[in-house]
C-alpha cells in the first residue's frame, strides 16, 4: 500500500473514539464546544475546540478521539447491523452474504479459535524448521508470500511509474518489527520503551510457540540483531519521499547477477510472478539482504522468520498471542489501555480481509445517492476554483500552467464506491474455520493482484473499501477518491449550509486535488507518468517555497522536544495550505459565499473556517503522538489547521488576525503555493 499510504489524509484509522455525536438538532457547527476564553487570532484550533478538548477523555480502548473517530464509530455501528442482520437468515453458499456472514461468524467463535492456540501455524513452523540452506529459505520465503505471509520481501503491483498504462511489480523494503528503521538506532528513553515492549513481545511469541524463557531471551536478541542489520540498510521516510530515486527497473537476468543468493528467477516462479523486468524500488535494501543470506546462519534466520511469522498472525490465533500482540501493538506504540472488544476487531479484520464483498453490502444499506450527486457538484466546483488560482499565480510562467490545468481537468474522480466490484467467487469461508478463511482471501487478494503483471492498468479498481472514513490521491492513476466512508458529518452533510460543507468535505477535496501538485505529485504528468512536465525556472521557484513550508512546520513543537519533522510532511503541508484555499475559493462561488447573513453569531466566511477546525478536533495519546512524528506523513491534527489559516489572507479579513496576535506572520513571508 506504499504509493496509497503516501497520500492518504490521514493514516489508517486503527483508532476510534468514545462516543458519537448525534446531529438531531440540525446544529452543523458545534458552538458548545467552543473556548471563549482563547482569542481565535492566537490559537484559532483551541478556539473552535478547547471546551470540547478539556472535557474529553480518551476511552481506554483508544489512542485518540475526535471526529474521524467519531465517524469511525458511526460507521462501526452500520456495520455490526449488517452482520446482526445477515445472521438472521440463511445465505446460499459461495454468495458474498454467506462469505461476510460466515467470516464474522468464525471470527466471533473464540470458543474454537481459543481451543486451536497456535495449531494453525505449526504447518508453517514446520516449514521453517525444515530450512538447511538459502535455496530452502528463499523457498519458504516465497511461497509464504502468496498468501501474503511476508518476511524481507515487500511486493506491490501497480501501474509502472514511467509507463503508466501498464503494470509492473515493485519490490520495496519491509521485513522489520519495529514502526520503522529509525527506532533501531535512536537511544531516547521513549524509542527504548518500545524496543524493549517490542523484545518482551518476541520473547512471548517464542514461549508461546514452545520455548523455555532462556532459550527464548537469547533467541530474541538474534532476531533483533539481524533486523538491526536489515534496517541499516533501510532509506529513511524522507528518502523513500522521492519517486525517482525509489524507482529502478531492472532485469530479472541482470539481478540473478548481482544478487545471486537471492536467487530472482526462481523467486518469481514461486511467486507466480512472469516477467523479465521489475522495479527494485530500494536496492540497497536487497543488496543487504543477499549479503546477509551469506553472512548470517540459517539457524538465526528460521527465529527471524518464525517472529515474522507470529508477529504477522497473533491477532488471529488464541487469546495469549492476541494479549501479546496488545501489549505492544496496542500499549506501547498507540498508549492504549485496554483491548476493544472481540466484535470491533472482527469488524475491522471483515473489512481488511473481505474488503468489497463487505462493502456491497454497506452501501446497499447506507449510502445515498443524493451525497454522491452533491460532492461530484463540489469537486466540479473546487475544479473550477483551482483553475482560477493557477491562472493568477504570480510565480509561474504561461507554459507550466497550460501543463497544470491540463493535469488538473484530466483527474480521475471516483465518489462512493467501485463501479464494479472484485471478485469473491474462489474465497472458502467457512463458519467454523477463522484461520484458513483468512488464508483463502489473501490467496484470492495475492492471485489477483499477480494476474495484473503484465497486463494494461485498470483504472477502475479502488484502493480504498467503501466504508472507509478516509480519501486518496493516487499519482499514477492522477485520480482523487472519496470513499461513502467519508461523506458523513462533520465533514459533509446534505442538509449543512455550504460554508461547512465547503470547510469541511471542501477541503478534503482541496487538500487530495493538491497533492497531484505537490512535491511528489507535482513531478508526475496528466497521464500519472514520471515525468516532468515543469520550466526549469518554474520547478526551480516551487522548490523553494516548499523549503520555506519545511521551514515552518520544523518550528512546531509536539511534545517535550519532539518536533514537527517538515521534511516528512512536506507533501501533505502543501496539500493542506492548498487545500483550504482552493475550498475557500470554490465558497465563495456559492450563494452563501457572497451573502454576509450570520448563522448561529457567525459570518458565513467564520463559519468556513470553524468547519476546517471542527473536522481535525483531536485529541491523542502522547505514545501515538511520538509514534506518528516518526512514521506518518502528516503533521499533527492542531497543525494541519493553524498553519494553513496563518498563512491564508482571508482568515485574516474574517477574524481581523493583527500584528501582536500569536497566528500572525508578517505578509511578506506568508506563503503561498497554489
Ligand atoms: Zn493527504
Amino acid at each position: 500500500m506504499k504509493k496509497i499510504l503516501m497520500s492518504l489524509v490521514i493514516m489508517v484509522l486503527a483508532i476510534v473514539s468514545c462516543k458519537s455525536d448525534k446531529q438531531t438538532d440540525q446544529k452543523f457547527l458545534t458552538i458548545e464546544n467552543i473556548d471563549s476564553s482563547i482569542k481565535p487570532t492566537d490559537n484559532f484550533y483551541m478556539f473552535v475546540n478547547g471546551n470540547w478538548y478539556n472535557k474529553t477523555v480518551i476511552a481506554p480502548t483508544e489512542s485518540s478521539a475526535g471526529a474521524f473517530l467519531d465517524i469511525y464509530n458511526r460507521t462501526k455501528e452500520n456495520l455490526k447491523t449488517i452482520f446482526v442482520d445477515l445472521a438472521k437468515e440463511s445465505h446460499k453458499e459461495g454468495t458474498v452474504e454467506q462469505q461476510v456472514a460466515d467470516f464474522y461468524a468464525s471470527g466471533m467463535d473464540t470458543v474454537t479459535i481459543d481451543k486451536l492456540g497456535y495449531e494453525p501455524v505449526k504447518p508453517y513452523l514446520t516449514k521453517i524448521e525444515a530450512i538447511t540452506d538459502t535455496k530452502s529459505l528463499m523457498d519458504v520465503v516465497s511461497t509464504n508470500q502468496t498468501q501474503y505471509l511476508t518476511s524481507f520481501v515487500g511486493l506491490w503491483i501497480s501501474a509502472d511509474e514511467k509507463n503508466s498504462s501498464m503494470n509492473l511489480p515493485s519490490f520495496y523494503q519491509t521485513g522489520l518489527g519495529l514502526p520503522d528503521r529509525d527506532y533501531y538506532f535512536k537511544t531516547d528513553a521513549a524509542t527504548s520503551n518500545v524496543v524493549n515492549a517490542y523484545q518482551t513481545y518476541i520473547n512471548k511469541l517464542f514461549q508461546l510457540t514452545g520455548s523455555d524463557a532462556t532459550t527464548a531471551a537469547k533467541n530474541v536478541e538474534l532476531v533483533y540483531n539481524l533486523e538491526k542489520q536489515i534496517a541499516a540498510a533501510h532509506l529513511t521516510n524522507v528518502e523513500l519521499r522521492d519517486p525517482q530515486a525509489n524507482y529502478h527497473k531492472m532485469a530479472v537476468a541482470d539481478l540473478n547477477k548481482s544478487m545471486p543468493n537471492i536467487g530472482w528467477t526462481t523467486m518469481l516462479s514461486q511467486m507466480k510472478i512472469k516477467t523479465d523486468s521489475v522495479n527494485i524500488s530500494q536496492p540497497k535494501h536487497y543488496e543487504n539482504i543477499n549479503s546477509l543470506l551469506s553472512s548470517t546462519p540459517i539457524s538465526t534466520w528460521q527465529l527471524y522468520l518464525k517472529a515474522r511469522l507470529l508477529t504477522q498472525i497473533a491477532d488471529d490465533l488464541s487469546s495469549d498471542f492476541v494479549n501479546a500482540s496488545f501489549d505492544y501493538n496496542g500499549k506501547a506504540l498507540s498508549g492504549k489501555k485496554q483491548l476493544k472488544p472481540r466484535w470491533e476487531r472482527v469488524i475491522q479484520t471483515t473489512d481488511n480481509t473481505l474488503n468489497e464483498a463487505l462493502g456491497q453490502l454497506y452501501v446497499k444499506k447506507y449510502f445515498n445517492a443524493e451525497a454522491k450527486s452533491r460532492m461530484l457538484e463540489l469537486i466540479d466546483n473546487l475544479q473550477k476554483a483551482f483553475e482560477k488560482r493557477i491562472d493568477h499565480l504570480d510565480w509561474m510562467s504561461a507554459d507550466t500552467k497550460v501543463k497544470a490545468k491540463e493535469k488538473l481537468y484530466t483527474f480521475i474522480k471516483k465518489v462512493g464506491y467501485p463501479d464494479k466490484w472484485r471478485d469473491y467467487s474462489k474465497v472458502v469461508i467457512k463458519k467454523d474455520q477463522y484461520f484458513n478463511n483468512l488464508i483463502s482471501a489473501s490467496e484470492n487478494e495475492y492471485n489477483f493482484q499477480v494476474s495484473k503483471v503484465g497486463q494494461a492498468v485498470d483504472r477502475t479498481e479502488w484502493g480504498m473499501t467503501p466504508s472507509t472514513v478516509n480519501a486518496y490521491y493516487n499519482p499514477t492513476f492522477n485520480e482523487i477518491v472519496f470513499p461513502a466512508g467519508i461523506l458523513q458529518f462533520p465533514f459533509f452533510d446534505p442538509n449543512a449550509d455550504d460554508a461547512i460543507n465547503y470547510g469541511g468535505i471542501g477541503m478534503v477535496i482541496g487538500h487530495e486535488m493538491t497533492h497531484g501538485f505537490d512535491d511528489q505529485g507535482a513531478q508526475y504528468d496528466k497521464d500519472g507518468n514520471l515525468k516532468n512536465w515543469w520550466t526549469k525556472e518554474d520547478e526551480a521557484k516551487f522548490k523553494e517555497k516548499g523549503k520555506a513550508v519545511i521551514n515552518l512546520y520544523n518550528g512546531f513543537t509536539v511534545l517535550d522536544t519532539v518536533h514537527v519533522n517538515g521534511a516528512l510532511t512536506l507533501g501533505e503541508n502543501i496539500a493542506d495550505i492548498g487545500g483550504i484555499a482552493i475550498a475557500y475559493d470554490a465558497f465563495k462561488l456559492t450563494k452563501q459565499g457572497k451573502d454576509t447573513v450570520k448563522i448561529d453569531g457567525f459570518t458565513p466566511d467564520q463559519r468556513f473556517f470553524m468547519s476546517y477546525a471542527q473536522i481535525w478536533r483531536a485529541k491523542l495519546k502522547d505514545e501515538v503522538v511520538r509514534q506518528r512524528i516518526n512514521t506518518d506523513p502528516h503533521s499533527p491534527p492542531s497543525y494541519r489547521v493553524m498553519a494553513p489559516l496563518m498563512n491564508f489572507e482571508p482568515f485574516y479579513k474574517a477574524f481581523n488576525v493583527k500584528e501582536g496576535d500569536k497566528m500572525f506572520i508578517v505578509e511578506k513571508d506568508r506563503i503561498k503555493i497554489w
